[in-house]
C-alpha cells in the first residue's frame, strides 16, 4: 500500500487518531480527535511529519506522491463549504499552521488567510462582503506571509499599520477605516516589492510556499534553541495543518480567545482564559491588545455575558476534552457570528504548584490513578513550590513606603528581586555577576537565551497567553505581563514608571504570584510549603500546601530506594525528617570544628608540638563532639544517623590572617614565627589528593579516637535515657582494603572501651565511603571489613575525571558550549563513566556481603536524572541536602515507575 501523507479532519469526521502525536504533531492529533468526538472544528488536513523528515532528507523536495494527496484534500474541503480555493466567486481561505509532536509555543509559523489576492478582494467587496473585514483579513496575509515565507521584517508591516492608526487618530486596528486599510495594502505590496519579492497573486503559489516555510521553520535558529533548552531531539520533524478559515474578526458578533480547563497558575479547577472581540488568532498571542478574562466572576463583563451560547458551548468542549484526555487542555478557538469553532486543543503547560494540585484533583476525580499523577508531577514542580516568596510584612511596608510601582498580570508564580536589563543579550551577559530581571514591552522566542539567564521576567504588554507568560511557567520563573504602566525605554537605556526613572542596573523586586513590582531590593523568603511544613505556620495552609503533602504520601507508597539526608545540625536533621527523610546518610563532622567556640582548640589540636598539648587540645573537643552527636541523634531518634569522621585537610582550619595567628601564638605561649613555621610545613601543593581523609585517622590516630569515643558517649548515654539513638560510623576517602582494616580495628577497639566504661553498649555499623576510583575497583576486598557502602560521588567524580571540584568553573562552561560534555557531572552523575565504577562497586561488595547497605551521599543524591540512575543499580538510599528530599522522594518513585526523570517537558 502506498503511503499515506495527508489526513482529513472536519465535519464530524476524521482519518487521523488523537493518539498520532508522532505523525500528526500535537496539532493534528488534538484536532483530529475534536473532530472525532463531533466538537465544532473548521474542516481541513494534515500533511504528516513524515513529509517534513522527507523535505529535509532530499533537498528541501517532497514525496513524488504529495502534490495529488494534497490538492485531493483541498477539493474535499472546497467540496464540504461548497466553495472554491482561488475561485473569485466564492472563495474558500485556509489557514497554514505547523505542529510538531511537542508544542514549541512561538517556535514555529502561522500564517492565515491564504488565498486572498488583489482580484478577489475586489470581486467580494463588489459583491457586497464587508470592505473593512476583507481588507483586514488581506493586510495580515501580506504581512504574515512576508515575514513567514519571503523573510521581510514584520516590524516593516507594523510600521505601516502604526501609521494608519496615527492618520485617522485611532487607538486600536478594528477602528481603522477601510479606505485606510487600502492604503495599508498598498504599502504592504510596496514593502514586498521593494524587496524584491512581490507577493504571489495565484493562491496555489501562496499554500506551497506557506507550507515549505513551515517545514524550513523546522530548522529555524530560535526553533533549535528552544530544542537545545528543552532537551528535544531534531529527529521528529513538524506536521502542516491546512485548515479552513473561520473569522474572528468579521464583526462585533465574532471573537477569538484562547483558554485553560483549569488555572495554570494554581491549578483551580475552572476554566481560565482570554478573548478579543473582532481579532484574529495571533493578537491574543501576539500581546498587542490587551485581551478581556473569560469569566471575571458574576457580574462583570466576560465572554458569558457577551456571548453566552459560545461560553456554554466552550465550557462544555472543556468537559468533554478533560474527561477524554485526562488532562488540563489548552484551547485556542473563534467565535464566528456567535458561533463557535475549536482550532487547538493540547496539554496546557502549568507552573509547578497547578501541575502538582491538578495532578492530585484528577485522581479525586477519578481522571488519573495515582500512577499517573506521580509521572505527571515532576520532580521540579516541587522545587518551584519550595521556591521563595516575599514576607508579607514587608512587602506591606514597601507598599506603604510608596515603593509599588506597577500592578500587572501574575503569569509566573515566585518572588524575584534583581537587576534590571533591558535586552535579553544584556540579560544574560549581567546575570554572570548576580540576578537579573528582564523587562520588555513583550518578549519573543529570540529572547530565549535572556529569560532563560534571568530569575524573573517582566512585560509591559500581553496577557496570561503571551509568550513571555507561556515560556516562563514552562521556566518555572516568576513572571508579570501586561504591566501597562510601564514604559520600557530601550534605546535611552531606561524604565520610566510611577513618576520614576529607573535604569539598566537598579534593582527591582516582582512578585509573580500577585503581579506587583515593587522598586528596590527585597529579600526573597520561605515558600508557602516551606512555612506550614517547617516553620509551623498552620495559618499559612492551602490546598497547595496539601496536594504537596498528597503526591509526596503517594510517591512513599510506589518507591523501592529509602530516601536519606546530609544534616551536621540537629536543626538541619529536623528539617530533614519533616521533609520525610528516613535517616542521615552524611553527617561532615568537619562543620562542627569550624563553631567559633571550638575552632581555637582544634588548632591548637593541629598545631600542638608533642602529644601533650594535642591530647589536652582533644580532651577538650571531646565534650564538645559529644554534645553535637546527641543533639542530632536525638533529632533522628530511631532512624540512623551516619556520621563520617573527620576528612579535609588540616591546613584548611588554620587562621589565614596574621592576627588571628599571633593572637592563637598568645594562647598556645609560642612564638608567632614558630607557629607560622608549623602552619606552612602542613600546606600542600594538591591538598584534595593530600593527606587528608582516612590518611588523617590512620596517621594520627587520637584523632578518630576521640570522635569514636564521643559518637559511643552520646550512644549509650542516650540509650540509658530511653532515646534509640542509631549511629553508623563512616570512614572518608579509603582506598586499599589494608586501610579499612585498620580502621575498623580501631574503631572497634575504641566501642569495647567505652562500653566497658559505661556499662552498656549499642550496635554501630562501620563503613565507608566509595569516593577513590580504587576503593570501587578493590570493593570486594573493602567490603569484608565494612558493614556499609556509601558514594561520595563528589570525590569519586573529581578523581575519576581529574577534575578539581574546587578549579572545574575555570573550564566546564566553556566545555558545555563546545558540546564536549553533555552536562555538568558534578551535578548529574556521568552514567557512562563514573556509574560504571557505581555499579561495579555495588556487585563487587554485594558478592562478600549479599546484604550490604549502599548508598549514596554525594550531591548527586538529589539529583532526579542520577537518582534513576542509582535506581537502576539496586543502590538502598540516596542521601541529598534536606530541602532536596521531597524532590528525590518523588523522583525515586518516578525511577520506580519507569516515570523517567521528568523536566524534558
Ligand atoms: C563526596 O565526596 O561525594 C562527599 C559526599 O564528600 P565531600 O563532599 O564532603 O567530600
Ligand atoms: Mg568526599
Amino acid at each position: 500500500m502506498a503511503e499515506k501523507f495527508v489526513y482529513a479532519f472536519g465535519g464530524g469526521s476524521a482519518e487521523g487518531r488523537g493518539d498520532q502525536k508522532e505523525l500528526l504533531g500535537g496539532k493534528g492529533a488534538g484536532l483530529a480527535e475534536m473532530a472525532g468526538l463531533g466538537i465544532p472544528v473548521p474542516p481541513g488536513f494534515t500533511v504528516t511529519t513524515d513529509v517534513c523528515k522527507h523535505y529535509h532528507a532530499h533537498a528541501e523536495s517532497y514525496p513524488p506522491e504529495l502534490k495529488k494527496e494534497f490538492e485531493d484534500h483541498l477539493r474535499a474541503i472546497e467540496t464540504q463549504l461548497g466553495r472554491g480555493f482561488g475561485d473569485p466567486g466564492k472563495p474558500l481561505l485556509v489557514s497554514v499552521r505547523s505542529g510538531a509532536a511537542t508544542s514549541m509555543p512561538g517556535m514555529m509559523d502561522t500564517i492565515l488567510n491564504l488565498g486572498l489576492n488583489d482580484a478577489i478582494v475586489e470581486a467580494e467587496i463588489a459583491r457586497g462582503i464587508d470592505a473593512r473585514f476583507l481588507r483586514d483579513c488581506y493586510r495580515r496575509l501580506l504581512s504574515m506571509y512576508g515575514d513567514v515565507v519571503l523573510g521581510v521584517s514584520k516590524h516593516e508591516f507594523e510600521a505601516v499599520i502604526k501609521r494608519a492608526r496615527e492618520r485617522e487618530g485611532v487607538a486600536t486596528d478594528p477602528e481603522i477605516s477601510a479606505a485606510g486599510l487600502a492604503q495599508v495594502i498598498r504599502e504592504g505590496h510596496e514593502i514586498l516589492e521593494q524587496h524584491g519579492k512581490p507577493f504571489p497573486q495565484d493562491p496555489m503559489a501562496q499554500i506551497w510556499g506557506a507550507v515549505g516555510a513551515v517545514f524550513e521553520s523546522w530548522n529555524n535558529k530560535r526553533a533549535i534553541e528552544y530544542r537545545r533548552i528543552h532537551h528535544l531531539s531534531g529527529a521528529g520533524g513538524t506536521a502542516v495543518n491546512v485548515q479552513a478559515m473561520v473569522f474572528g474578526n468579521r464583526g462585533f458578533d465574532c471573537a477569538t480567545g484562547v483558554a485553560f480547563t483549569r488555572n495554570p497558575s494554581t491549578g483551580e479547577k475552572k476554566l481560565f482564559g482570554e478573548f478579543l472581540v473582532n481579532a484574529q488568532g495571533e493578537d491574543v498571542v501576539a500581546g498587542i491588545r490587551t485581551p478581556q478574562v473569560i469569566a471575571p466572576g458574576p457580574g462583570g463583563p466576560g465572554l458569558g455575558k457577551d456571548f453566552p451560547d459560545a461560553y456554554q458551548g466552550l465550557l462544555d468542549v472543556a468537559a468533554r476534552l478533560e474527561t477524554h484526555r485526562h488532562d488540563m487542555q489548552d484551547l485556542e478557538f473563534t467565535i464566528e457570528a456567535g458561533q463557535l469553532y475549536m482550532l487547538q486543543t493540547r496539554s496546557g503547560k502549568r507552573s509547578g504548584p497547578a501541575s502538582v494540585r491538578i495532578a492530585v484533583d484528577m485522581v479525586e476525580e477519578g481522571l488519573i490513578d495515582r500512577r499517573e499523577a506521580l509521572r505527571r508531577a515532576e520532580p521540579n514542580h516541587l522545587v518551584q513550590m519550595l521556591a521563595p516568596v516575599f514576607d508579607v510584612a514587608e512587602k506591606a511596608a514597601a507598599v506603604k513606603a510608596g515603593r509599588l510601582l506597577a500592578t500587572g498580570l501574575p503569569a509566573g508564580p515566585g518572588a524575584a528581586s534583581g537587576r534590571i536589563a533591558l535586552t535579553a543579550e544584556r540579560a544574560a551577559e549581567m546575570a554572570k555577576t548576580g540576578p537579573v530581571i528582564l523587562v520588555r514591552d513583550e518578549t519573543s522566542p529570540e529572547d530565549i537565551v535572556g529569560m532563560y539567564a534571568s530569575v524573573g521576567i517582566l512585560t509591559s504588554r500581553g496577557g496570561m497567553t503571551s509568550h513571555a507568560a507561556v515560556v516562563a511557567r514552562g521556566m518555572g520563573k516568576p513572571c508579570i505581563v501586561g504591566a501597562g504602566s510601564l514604559v520600557v525605554d530601550e534605546p535611552a537605556g531606561e524604565l520610566r514608571v510611577a513618576g520614576q526613572i529607573l535604569r539598566e542596573g537598579d534593582q527591582l523586586s516582582m512578585d509573580g504570584t500577585s503581579g506587583e513590582v515593587l522598586s528596590g531590593a527585597l529579600a526573597p523568603r520561605d515558600s508557602e510549603v516551606i512555612q506550614v511544613m517547617i516553620e509551623g505556620r498552620r495559618e499559612v495552609r492551602s490546598r497547595s500546601v496539601d496536594c504537596f503533602e498528597t503526591i509526596l504520601s503517594w510517591a512513599d507508597d510506589e518507591r523501592r530506594m529509602q530516601v536519606w539526608a546530609n544534616a551536621d545540625t540537629p536543626t538541619d536533621a529536623r528539617v530533614a525528617r519533616t521533609f520525610g527523610a528516613q535517616g542521615i546518610g552524611l553527617c561532615r563532622t568537619e562543620h562542627m570544628f569550624f563553631d567559633a567556640d571550638r575552632i581555637a582548640w582544634v588548632r591548637r589540636m593541629i598545631l600542638a608540638d608533642g602529644l601533650e598539648g594535642r591530647k589536652a587540645a582533644l580532651a577538650k573537643l571531646l565534650p564538645e563532639q559529644q554534645s553535637d552527636f546527641k543533639g542530632i541523634l536525638t533529632a533522628m531518634e530511631g532512624l540512623p544517623v551516619t556520621i563520617r569522621l573527620l576528612d579535609p585537610p588540616l591546613h584548611e582550619f588554620l587562621p589565614h590572617e596574621d592576627k588571628q595567628l599571633e593572637q592563637l601564638a598568645e594562647q598556645m605561649k609560642v612564638s608567632p614565627a614558630t607557629l607560622r613555621q608549623k602552619a606552612e610545613s602542613l600546606a600542600e601543593s594538591n591538598p584534595m589528593l593530600g593527606h587528608r581523609g582516612c590518611r588523617l585517622g590512620l596517621t594520627a590516630p587520637d584523632i578518630y579516637e576521640m570522635q569514636v569515643e564521643a559518637i559511643a558517649r552520646a550512644a549509650c548515654g542516650l540509650k540509658l535515657a530511653g532515646i534509640d539513638a542509631r549511629p553508623e560510623i563512616m570512614m572518608p576517602l579509603v582506598g586499599t582494603e589494608r586501610e579499612m582494616e585498620v580502621l575498623r580495628q580501631l574503631t572497634m577497639r575504641v566501642l569495647a572501651r567505652v562500653f566497658e566504661d559505661v556499662g552498656t553498649t549499642v550496635d554501630i555499623p562501620i563503613g565507608t565511603m566509595i569516593e577513590v576510583p580504587r576503593a570501587a575497583l578493590v570493593a570486594e576486598q573493602i567490603a569484608r571489613h565494612a558493614d556499609f557502602f556509601s558514594f561520595g560521588t563528589n570525590d569519586l567524580t573529581q578523581m575519576t575525571f581529574g577534575y578539581s571540584r574546587d578549579d572545574v568553573g575555570k573550564f566546564l562552561p566553556e566545555y558545555l558550549e563546545q558540546g564536549l560534555l553533555p552536562v555538568d557531572p558534578f551535578a548529574s552523575v556521568d552514567v557512562t563513566g563514573v556509574g560504571q565504577l557505581v555499579e561495579w562497586a555495588t556487585q563487587r561488595g554485594r558478592t562478600t556481603k549479599t546484604k550490604l547497605k549502599v548508598g549514596v551521599c554525594g550531591e548527586h543524591g538529589g539529583d532526579p536524572k542520577s537518582i534513576v540512575f542509582f535506581d537502576g543499580v539496586g543502590l538502598d538510599y540516596v542521601s541529598c541536602s534536606p530541602y532536596r528530599v521531597p524532590i528525590a522522594r518523588l523522583s525515586a518513585a518516578r525511577a520506580t515507575l519507569g516515570a523517567g526523570p521528568g523536566g524534558g517537558d
